[in-house]
């Protein structure tokens, strides 16, 4: 099994359309959505759930007005300021202590030396993952509830049920949208992949993002090849940018041109392939030729399949 991550340091440069596009070439790959904070892979490929569960993060503390004394012990050692003495009364005292949900970072310090037992340590549900079936092939993506934290932890589940699903269905190939930016997301996005496709744009902020996220991936010994997407609008840049990856031993595999084609795909809810047959299109299926090339260079991934027990959606 080998594992393609498409990945662009920054967000908003068309990596999605391209992986879009891979999965509607390759019909034969599972897909993943790693881009678990503005997940939008399954606005293209318009998917049916199949399977769907819960994702939880942490625990929070909640306390038990019938059971606390107001002792204020929990106030005094939260480091987060996250208890106030403003919860409702019982038999023994007026007020009790509170909990606020959104300060409580989980660390269950509170819960530990509470000596009445009356504070609950509960798992907070935070997101939902999906497996789906599209046209172009299953899909494991998920919501990420507002605010939510803990993305990374997500990523690695997703993943994870990816290669399950693959093993299940016989399919050697996942594609994976990674997570924009450096943090732990981007990490548990590329963390034992087989490749990293970069997908970059020809500016000063692309080019930025684009060292730091090919830094990363050379420290997490993941082997990169780039492309430029809207290439023909800064030359220069993209010149610069492909003598970048050759300094860093990558292969350039192509250059996408703006092409209004891939606004006219998304507004179609379709991948740029399957909506045109013009120079981003075409461009779009070089790289994929090129993709595969290289997959075959490259070792299989290294994260083995951990299964999970999934039960099926009500
Ligand atoms: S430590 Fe326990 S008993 Fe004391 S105020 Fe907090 S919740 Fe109430
Ligand atoms: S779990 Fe930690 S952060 Fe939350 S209320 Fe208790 S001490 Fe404060």
């Amino acid at each position: 099994m080998k594992e393609l991550v498409v990945i662009s340091g920054k967000g908003g440069t068309g990596k999605t359309s391209v992986i879009a596009s891979f999965a509607a070439l390759s019909r034969q790959a599972v897909l993943v959505d790693c881009d678990v904070d503005a997940a939008d892979l399954h606005l293209v490929l318009e998917p049916r759930t199949v399977r769907r569960e819960d994702f939880s993060a942490g625990s929070q503390a909640r306390i038990k007005p019938g059971h606390c004394t107001a002792c204020g012990k929990c106030e005094e050692l939260c480091r987060f300021d996250a208890i106030y003495f403003d919860g409702p009364g019982n038999g023994q005292v007026p007020k009790t202590f509170r909990v606020d949900p959104i300060a409580c970072e989980g660390c269950g310090v509170c819960v530990d030396y509470c000596a009445e037992d009356a504070i609950a340590f509960e798992p907070v549900v935070c997101g939902q993952w999906f497996i789906s079936e599209t046209r172009c092939g299953p899909l494991v993506h998920a919501r990420l509830g507002i605010a939510a934290e803990n993305s990374g932890k997500l990523v690695t589940q997703l993943r994870r049920t990816a290669q399950q699903v693959a093993v299940e269905q016989r399919r050697e190939l996942i594609l994976c949208d990674g997570s924009p930016g450096i943090g732990c997301p981007v990490i548990a996005s590329l963390t034992g992949a087989s490749l990293a496709l970069f997908i970059v744009e020809p500016t000063a902020s692309g080019q930025h993002d684009f060292v730091r996220v090919a830094e990363l991936a050379s420290q997490l010994g993941v082997p990169g090849i780039l492309a430029v997407n809207k290439a023909d609008l800064n030359e220069e840049v993209t010149r610069s940018l492909e003598r970048l990856a050759a300094q860093r031993g990558m292969s350039v595999v192509g250059r996408i041109p703006y092409d209004r084609a891939v606004t006219h795909a998304q507004i179609a809810r379709q991948s740029v392939v399957e909506a045109s047959d013009g120079p981003a299109a075409r461009a779009i299926r070089n790289v994929w030729s090129a993709v595969v090339a290289q997959l075959e260079l490259v070792p299989t991934a290294a994260i083995r399949p951990v299964f999970v027990e999934i039960t099926p959606s009500e």
